[in-house]
């Protein structure tokens, strides 16, 4: 994490001190480094070099308009799984024809207001969405660009949870019925069957079931041509994992290298749906040390950060580094935790880590990716802010929000106005 660093022992985002944004605007807050964006996502399009290709930011990774806008004004096109995340794209300046939509569960409302958008492709996941993405665009006078989500039953090795492409997974169609859904989809007077996509799961730090998911589709468009369907884009999804601990990455190279094998000379346009890879280790969490105290065998860090804020180490007992803002000469083996009603609310657990005071501001490194976009205001916490570094200045992208922001919503009934 290059954009996070230390200067004469405090911690700096390309050239920003986190004591001073923390001094500024108080904590917790998510710091984004806009460089570590740029440079991931450069890295990434790069290793695909002279290929027609298309980067779709997974905008569940990292929500905030002010990223979509940031990604976009770098050529990213975006990946969204709802009518939400294609409203924050098209507010962002991500181009429409660039952005394609996957999920399970579509709504009749989501699927007209992409069409309306123009969106480049509909991941279509059930013979049922088929038939309703017909009807919804024969309604509207127009044609609906489709992908079928195919599920390639390749084992990603990664935490239950986050993998997909398993036939047990809820997502996508089997391989083995697929290619009679394109058939089908073909014959649907008001879509143009033009892609196959997967997404085979997160977090992956092996390039090999890339491979093996890349020889399928592969196979598969070739079959697919051989029927007469015309298939344009292969879409390989997310997934390529991160360093968050002491597991190694695989380099973008090696990536592209296991992809391009797989598709050989095949003319088709790739599309790729990074989130995490190009937004992970982009952010960190930053949170004050309330107090400390002692249960006789453990010793505990309580923060003003909690799993509202940061939920992946509750969820999936994921790995975060948590580093001191201010270096301390002395470690101790704590939990860090939160102020959350909840027995699972903790970022770390049994940890070697600084010593830091009451007062002091911990970094929960690699926070990017799913942090604030998975927060909540579980026990009425309102949402951390968000911040983005860029040029050696900080932006707001997020303000803190306030008590007025929690209750705005709701209202009292009227039997029970005027007691
Ligand atoms: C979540 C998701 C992604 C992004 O996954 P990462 O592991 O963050 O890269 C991409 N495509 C689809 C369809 C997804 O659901």
């Amino acid at each position: 994490m290059d954009y996070f660093s230390y200067e004469n022992g405090t911690m700096y985002c390309e050239g920003v001190s986190l004591e001073q944004i923390a001094s500024e605007i108080g904590t917790p807050f998510y710091v984004y480094s806009a460089k570590s964006f740029s440079d991931s996502f450069n890295t990434f399009s790069n290793a695909f070099k002279g290929r027609e290709k298309i980067i779709c930011f997974a905008v569940k990774s990292c929500p905030n308009i002010g990223i979509l806008s940031l990604l976009g004004s770098l050529g990213a096109g975006a990946d969204i799984v709802s009518g939400g995340e294609l409203h924050r794209a098209l507010r962002a300046g991500i181009n429409p024809e660039k952005i394609v939509y996957a999920g399970v569960g579509k709504t009749r409302q989501e699927i007209r207001e992409a069409l309306d958008a123009g969106i480049l492709m509909f991941n279509a996941e059930s013979a049922q969405e088929l038939d309703v993405l017909n009807e919804e665009a024969k309604k509207a006078g127009k044609r609906a660009r489709i992908a079928i989500r195919v599920n390639p039953n390749v084992d990603p090795k990664t935490h239950p949870y986050i993998s997909t492409g398993l036939k047990k997974n809820k997502f996508g169609i089997s391989v083995e019925t697929v290619r009679e859904q394109f058939r089908y989809a073909a014959g649907l007077d008001s879509l143009d069957v033009e892609g196959v996509h997967c997404h085979i799961g997160s977090q992956l730090t092996d390039v090999s079931p890339f491979a093996d998911a890349a020889k399928i589709m592969v196979s598969l468009i070739k079959d697919l041509r051989a029927d007469g369907i015309d298939i344009k884009y292969l879409d390989m999804g997310g997934g390529l994992g991160i360093t968050y601990n002491d597991e190694t990455a695989p380099e973008h190279e090696d990536y592209a290298k296991a992809i391009l094998e797989a598709a050989g000379n095949l003319d088709i346009t790739l599309i790729f749906e990074p989130g995490r890879n190009l937004s992970g280790n982009a952010g960190v969490l930053v949170t004050r040390v309330l107090y400390t105290k002692d249960s006789g065998t453990k010793h505990f860090k309580i923060v003003d950060a909690a799993m509202n804020d940061l939920a992946r180490p509750s969820l999936y007992d994921a790995y975060h580094g948590i580093l001191p803002v201010c270096e301390t000469a002395e470690t101790i083996t704590c939990d860090v935790v939160g102020p959350v009603c909840e027995t699972g609310d903790f970022l770390a657990k049994d940890r070697i880590a600084a010593d830091v005071p009451v007062g002091g501001l911990f970094a929960v490194m690699s926070a990017g990716a799913y942090g604030m976009s998975m927060a909540s205001n579980y026990n009425s916490r309102p949402r951390a802010a968000e911040v983005l570094v860029s040029g050696g200045n900080y932006y707001i992208i997020r303000r803190r929000e306030t008590y007025a922001d929690l209750t705005g919503p709701e209202s009292v009934p009227s039997f029970l106005r005027n007691r």
